[in-house]
């Protein structure tokens, strides 16, 4: 019988560090539609300001401010409408004392002017609002008064984006108006994903629904997370508890990728080939073989050919939770991703127990209560599929606590 020599989650991340750490990221260009999830290679800075031009915020007409001092409803200051701004080009119209021109939300403030009145606050009291009409403005306006200067937005030199944040939908936009089309990304990961188990099937398998067979849960789960990650998926394979097949699928999948993920089979049994396998490379091999976490303790973690090969356990829950203390932390750590950015603060909703000596991850659903998040930690038998999909994350309870009391502020890793 062979046992696992279980570290703690911190020397297994020094470990993984040492053997692949330190390597600049491979980086390629990449269109900004596509840059989404994907890490930002280098600093983005605006080579412009934002708006270039100083802008009106409201529809209404521009007007020297000074002109409309002490203005009221029943004394209201009057203009001559000297004009009106088309959207899209800059204004020929200028704003002298006692004159106004009409700008649209967003057109380009004429050149004399301080201030924007917005229409809502100004009649028309003899012909038309553009030129020769004569404008009442029935309250005063500030200098500055509905206006987005030059800059204002973003300053020419600001960064945008910044080396190692993942990018968000929202920053596509920021990217957009400052011109920028295509942005320096890490590239993305290559993976192979493997499942293992003679029970293990695929989805359409008319095996499926035989007594005994399983659908494969772990290769779609962690295919999903990989691409949330803004990796790649390159294939996912279903093989047999039989060390030759397994052997078979590594290999291709060093052949083809940056990374193998092996799941099933990961522990120390009989029948538990993947250790085996990825130590008959006559490389490194396996060099984590146990975590001391809860659940996902029998994890592996080994080199071949200079690439990582993951043996997640097979519960789904565990695998997931060693996919993330794993596999994502591989990822961040190789496109040198800037912390934080999944988890979330939230209040805990009840007690939880924790396995001292043992990083326990408590998988929680998150409400929201009292204008915060609460975590209701999710309970119940380890194999069930719907009790992960439940949770939104889990919260990390550290070695060397007992428990977390109700009440008491945690950080959520968000999952789902
Ligand atoms: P193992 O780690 O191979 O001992 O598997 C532990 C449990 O997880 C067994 O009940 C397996 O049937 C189940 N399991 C393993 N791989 C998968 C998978 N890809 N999808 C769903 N369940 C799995
Ligand atoms: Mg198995």
């Amino acid at each position: 019988m062979k046992f696992l020599k279980v570290i703690s989650v911190t020397e297994a991340h020094e470990l993984i560090r040492a053997h692949f750490g330190g390597a600049p990221p491979k980086t390629v260009k990449v269109g900004i539609d596509g840059a989404l999830s994907l890490t930002a290679a280098a600093d983005c800075r605006s080579g412009e300001d934002i708006p270039g031009f100083d802008r009106s915020t409201v529809d209404g007409f521009a007007v020297v401010a000074s002109d409309t001092f002490g203005a009221g409803e029943a004394i209201p200051s009057l203009h001559t409408v000297a004009g009106r701004v088309e959207m899209g080009v800059m204004p020929d119209a200028a704003v002298t004392a006692g004159t106004a021109v009409y700008v649209p939300t967003g057109g380009a403030l004429p050149s004399g002017a301080d201030a924007v009145v917005m229409t809502e606050d100004t009649d028309i009291i003899k012909g038309h609002n553009d030129n020769g009409g004569v404008l009442a403005v029935r309250s005063p306006c500030a200098p500055g008064a509905n206006i987005i200067y030059k800059g204002d937005d973003i300053k020419k030199g600001q960064r945008l984006v910044g080396a190692g944040k993942v990018v968000p939908p929202l920053d596509i936009g920021v990217l957009a108006a400052a011109g920028i089309a295509e942005i320096e990304v890490c590239k993305p990961l290559d993976f192979f994903l493997i499942s293992t188990g003679d029970e293990i099937v695929e989805i359409d398998d008319p095996q499926a629904s035989q007594p005994g067979s399983i659908r494969d849960i772990n290769g779609h789960i962690i295919s999903a997370l990989l691409k949330k990650s803004g990796q790649n998926v390159i294939k996912r394979v279903i093989v047999p508890d039989r060390f030759d097949g397994i052997r078979n699928a590594v290999e291709e999948g060093l052949r083809l990728c940056d990374a193998v993920i092996i799941s099933g089979g990961s522990s120390a049994g009989d029948k538990d080939y993947a250790p085996a396998v990825i130590d008959s490379f006559n490389d490194t091999g396996v060099f984590i073989h146990g975590l001391a976490v809860k659940p996902g303790k029998p994890t592996a973690v080994g080199k071949v050919r200079g690439k990582p090969v993951f043996g997640l356990p097979g519960h789904p829950a565990s695998a997931v939770i060693a996919y993330g203390l794993t596999v994502d932390f591989y990822i961040r750590m190789m496109q040198n991703r800037s912390a934080g950015g999944n988890a979330v603060r939230a209040k805990m909703g009840a007690n939880v127990h924790s396995s001292p000596g043992k990083l326990t991850c408590q998988t929680v659903r998150l409400i929201n209560e009292g204008g915060g998040l609460t975590a209701i930690p999710v309970h119940g038998k380890s194999g069930l599929i719907t009790l992960l999909a439940n949770a939104d994350g889990y919260v990390e309870i550290p070695e060397n606590i007992e428990g977390l009391n109700k009440g008491e502020y945690v950080e959520v890793k968000i999952i789902n």
